[in-house]
């Protein structure tokens, strides 16, 4: 036994004599908080599919849960580091600075990815992101292997709890994407993702100077080769799909061999793509499953009166949306084994810890939009940008002769951000507030975009008071936010992730990028379904109140009372 279990052992059997373990409000604290987070889940999805969800999943959640069917990103880029940062901190991208998946840092002169820290490195060699193989363009920007929440500027509800107690809790973040377990687990607990490079489930020396035994023992099973010469079959009947008479559309993406039609092959299990396909299906999900399954067995979270906190974010529905659309039969066969998967995990933490001890969170980091190809079958308007039809070159010679700009004006576009190089930034002679209002007037004036937005109109506050000037305000960091930001028209959007052509694309403030599902349950809490406009920044401080720790500290949101009131009663 370590010597925080030690401790702990000891001081929860004082809590218990004192019955002291209460919250602020005087209730019992819960034993564990599980977050959970379903990259891509736009708020219609689980109940889009209702009559055909199991006992146990998303059924057990919407029925016995506080719903809240009306919860939104506030922030304006909608991508998944931006909003898994959000559901942790409690916060802003102004504030906790992930602004973007990628931003371009003018001190190093270099596009970052968000978690990237060349200070450490991965515990397993050979599981660094394998550029010829990896599909994500933004992991793909990432110039060294170590990982870490360096870049996140403000502290996390799991921060919060390890502080409050001398890090008596335990804390741990877990996903296939490296981003979607760091940013959870904050800086002071333990993040575990899968390396789609070494098959594994791996950490930084951020956070472990080596694996617990129970870690390498998971890796040592080989996991993945399960699924070696199997398929991604369908679930159920075909005929009882919405989308079973329309599995194979032109704009669906077909990579690694993976097909745009049911039965999608993995492979003999030694393929470049092998682990990839895994991860754009819903067998990604079973591995961050069984992952989390051991993590709670072997962690021992939430067996004493300390709260634990296990954050599992599942990134199938977001692979399975790019390539091909949130309504296809793909994603409708997806939500229908998440829900399985969702089951299993709820059985799993029901039978270690009791869900009557466990406080549930579920959303999501971002909706996502349907298919134009989709949309556009229903007479409904919707297109891909191309931003190769912009005359571009014109608009930049004019900008250039208008303020005597010498060498290049664009440093670079990282969605959506567009960053002028450094020598115009460093140029006193230029006047920067002009030249920028200028580049986004002539940005504003190309095909399927709606607004671009310049930084110093935003840093002066001299934006429209609307939602979305504020959406784009809230995503405003003064260090790491491009000179314009761009949004394209509701329904438009580019597809092509740096030469892979992908069905749909999140990022904008639109509706069906900011629309999440928010529902708590366990822990005693009655069901509810509220309808007022809540927002992502809540679940951060309502966590804090209940557990009776401090709100993370940029936290901007608000406590949900339902929830509150619940915990009274
Ligand atoms: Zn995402």
């Amino acid at each position: 036994m370590s010597f925080t279990n030690t401790v702990r052992l000891g001081l929860c059997l004082a809590l218990i004599l004192a019955s002291q373990a209460l919250s602020a409000a005087g209730q019992e604290k819960p034993r564990l908080v599980l977050q959970i987070t379903v990259d891509q889940l736009r708020g219609d999805l689980p109940t889009r599919y209702y009559e055909r969800l199991g006992e146990g999943g998303f059924r057990y959640l919407l029925e016995k849960g506080i719903v809240y069917r009306n919860a939104h990103h506030p922030h304006a880029n909608t991508e998944t580091i931006v909003g898994h940062t959000t559901l942790a901190t409690g916060t802003y991208p102004s504030i906790h600075g992930m602004v973007g998946n990628l931003w371009f840092d003018r001190e190093t002169g270099q596009t970052t990815y968000n978690v990237e820290d060349p200070d450490y490195r991965l515990l397993t060699a050979g599981a660094d992101v394998d550029a010829d193989a990896e599909i994500d363009p933004t992991q793909r920007a990432a110039k060294t292997e170590g990982r870490s929440p360096k870049a996140i500027l403000s502290s996390t509800f799991s921060d919060e709890l390890r502080a409050s107690n001398g890090g008596l809790s335990k804390v741990v973040g877990i996903s296939v994407k490296d981003r979607g377990a760091i940013s959870m687990a904050g800086h002071a607990g333990t993040a575990y993702w899968f390396s789609k490079a070494s098959g594994e489930f791996v950490t930084s020396n951020y956070y472990l100077e080596s694996y617990p035994d129970w870690v390498n023992e998971w890796n040592s099973q080989h996991y993945p080769q399960r699924y070696a010469n199997t398929h991604w079959e369908l679930m159920h009947d075909r005929d009882s799909y919405f989308f079973g008479a329309t599995d194979d559309r032109p704009w669906e993406a077909d990579i690694g061999g993976f097909g745009r039609v049911f039965p999608h092959a993995f492979g003999d299990g030694g393929g470049p793509y092998f682990t990839t396909l895994l991860t754009v299906s819903p067998a990604g999900d079973e591995l961050v499953l069984d992952f989390a399954t051991a993590t709670l067995v072997n962690e021992q979270l939430g067996k004493d009166t300390i709260t634990d906190y296990l954050s599992v974010s599942f990134s199938a529905t977001d692979y399975v949306g790019h390539l091909f659309g949130p309504s296809s039969l793909e994603s409708e066969d997806n939500i229908l084994r998440l829900d399985r998967t969702l089951a299993k995990l709820l059985a799993t933490v029901d039978k270690q810890v009791g869900l009557e001890n466990t406080l549930i969170v579920l959303s999501a980091d971002h909706g996502g939009p349907d298919t134009p190809g989709y949309l556009n079958s229903l007479g409904i308007p919707a297109g891909y940008v191309n931003p190769e039809e912009w005359d571009r070159e014109s608009a930049i010679t004019r900008i250039k002769q208008q303020f005597g700009v010498e060498g290049k004006l664009i440093e670079t576009y990282s969605h959506p951000y567009v960053y002028f190089s450094q020598e115009v930034v460093a140029n006193p002679a230029i006047n920067a507030q002009a030249l920028e209002a200028a580049a986004a007037a002539e940005i504003s004036k190309f095909k399927g975009v709606y607004t671009a937005v310049s930084s110093a109109a935003l840093r002066l506050g001299n934006t429209p008071d609307d939602e979305i000037h504020n959406a784009i305000l809230k995503n405003f960091h003064p260090k790491r936010s491009g000179n314009i930001f761009l949004v394209f028209e509701p329904n438009w959007f580019i597809n092509d992730m740096e030469g892979l052509l992908v069905a749909s694309t999140h990022g904008s403030p639109w509706r069906y990028d900011t629309f999440v599902p928010i529902i708590f349950a366990g822990s005693g809490l009655q069901a509810r379904v509220v309808d007022r406009e809540v927002h992502t920044v809540d679940i951060a401080p309502t966590l804090s109140t209940v557990v009776g720790v401090k709100q993370p500290s940029g936290t901007r949101g608000h406590p949900l009372v339902e929830v509150l009131e619940a915990k009274k009663e």
